[in-house]
């Protein structure tokens, strides 16, 4: 496929698979990227990560980013590195969570450069990173939030609007307005959609138009379970584990989205007595920083989590948390032998503080680890979760005696029943509708439910395709 006309857009990533998010939407005018993600998993990640853009980022006016995620921002200080020079649009939220997550995408890419040279000892043979903390830096510096719901015009010709996706803090919709010789076009981007109904954040909003949609397909051929038995499963982990005076809980969580819902769950529990006198432990600095940063932004919550602050206010000492800072504090939690719940990252328990976690609480028939996210093949967490007998940690062999339980009912997707409805938003059929971030078998089972419920124009691009949109 490929086109030429007054309005083109490439799909750069995300075609094919669900990382490495990037499009690049060209006018005779003006030529402009949404996201610029990371490809991650997979043995060709790195590779991919590290080749040249097919496009010259100094020709590239601006950036507009859907949210905070790596596989969405994680290759901008590549981008400004090799001499793109505009203005990244996003919102406030996903401004400040995006210079979080650069830092330690950066500290991440430096201290594996390192430790492979390290390796490597032929001066001839070093690698460097990808990018370094000092480019990180330097890229959030384009950074120029703007407004939900507030359209701006970053290039004549062009109006933008972001809307509520209801996935991670910050997260949008794009909402895109192209005028050319007095001709509009629109094109929606749905960015990532989250789950309706989820902790802390808004529902995605409902776009009542567009002549083009960029949809994501995640989970285009499934349906998550109901939130309501996952929380049953996590009082009685709770009644379980901690009740009996015996053990502790051990939760691998991702620093962003996943830790945040949790401590949620645990203050809404408290607050409908199902639980009592927890005592916390988040035990992850990148998980403190965004715990902090959603807290600020009490103005982005729904209506439960605005209520759950107020009662904070008056209840909060109703469970202790504490946000443990050093590695000594960190080591100390090691210590407690019983009552203790302790989320730590990584969330595939891969690296990280969890690491030391585990190998002093696996070996315990009291102790309960919880896995509450994804676990991809080849990770320590999907080990667990398949029930291996030993596990090695830090070149120990540990017996797993623990109990491992999995909780599946949260998600930060929307699952194939959430986008439909999602889609069924629309006033009128978008002219055509481009599926993306899939797996190949997710996004085709979208293709035939939009195909199925509204006969729309559909179109799974493949990676490097230019469609003309004219
Ligand atoms: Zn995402």
């Amino acid at each position: 496929m490929s086109g030429n006309s007054t309005l083109n857009i490439s799909f750069l990533g995300a075609a094919g698979e669900v990382t490495g998010s990037c499009y690049l939407v060209e006018t005779p005018f003006v030529r402009f990227l949404v996201d610029c993600g990371m490809f991650q998993g997979g043995r060709q990640a790195d590779t991919k990560n590290r080749k040249d853009f097919s496009f010259k980022p100094e020709q590239i006016d601006f950036l507009v980013l859907t949210h905070g995620h790596i596989d969405h921002g994680g290759l901008i200080p590549k981008l400004c590195k090799d001499g793109f020079r505009g203005p990244i649009y996003t919102t406030d939220a996903t401004a400040e969570l995006l210079s979080i997550m650069l830092r330690d995408s950066a500290h991440i890419h430096e201290s594996g450069a390192e430790r492979e040279n390290r390796k490597r000892k032929n001066r001839d043979n070093q690698i460097t990173p990808l990018y370094t903390l000092a480019d990180a830096k330097k890229s959030l510096d384009q950074l120029v939030p703007q407004k939900y719901d507030e359209r701006f015009s970053p290039h004549e010709g062009i109006k933008i609007r972001m809307r509520e996706a209801g996935h991670i803090l910050g997260s949008a919709i794009l909402e895109i307005w192209i005028t050319n010789q007095g001709q509009t076009q629109k094109i929606v981007f749905s960015g990532d959609l989250g789950q309706p109904g989820r902790p802390i954040l808004r529902d995605p909003s409902y776009i009542q138009n567009t002549d083009y949609l960029v949809v994501e397909s995640t989970y285009g051929d499934r349906e998550h379970k109901e939130l309501g038995p996952s929380l049953d499963e996590l009082v009685e982990a709770i009644d379980n584990t901690i009740l009996t005076g015996k053990g502790n809980i051990i939760i691998p969580a991702f620093a962003v989205g996943r830790t945040q819902e949790l401590i949620y769950y645990l203050y809404s529990l408290t607050k409908k007595k199902r639980v009592q006198n927890l005592s916390v432990f988040l035990d992850s600095p990148m998980a403190q920083n965004v715990t902090k940063l959603t807290r600020r932004h009490i103005e982005l919550f729904d209506k439960e989590a605005k209520e759950l602050a107020d009662w904070y206010e008056k209840h909060g000492n109703e469970l202790t948390l504490k946000l443990t800072e050093t590695v000594q504090e960190s080591i100390a939690i090691n210590t407690i032998r019983s009552g203790a719940i302790i989320i730590s990252a990584s969330g595939m328990c891969n690296a990280g503080r969890i690491l030391h976690h585990l190998r002093h609480g696996l070996g315990n028939r009291d102790n309960t680890i919880l896995i509450a996210g994804y676990q991809a093949y080849g990770t320590l967490g999907r080990r667990l979760v398949d029930g291996a007998e030993s596990v090695r940690i830090f070149g120990d062999e540990i017996p797993v005696r623990a109990n491992i339980i999995t909780i599946g009912g949260f998600s930060a997707h929307a699952d194939r029943k959430t986008i439909l409805n999602w889609l069924g938003g629309f006033e009128a059929p978008p002219k055509q509708v481009f599926i993306t971030h899939g797996e190949p078998k997710a996004s085709s089972a979208l293709e035939s439910e939009i195909n199925a419920h509204f006969h729309w124009k559909t179109i799974i691009p493949a990676n490097g395709d230019r469609v003309a949109l004219d």
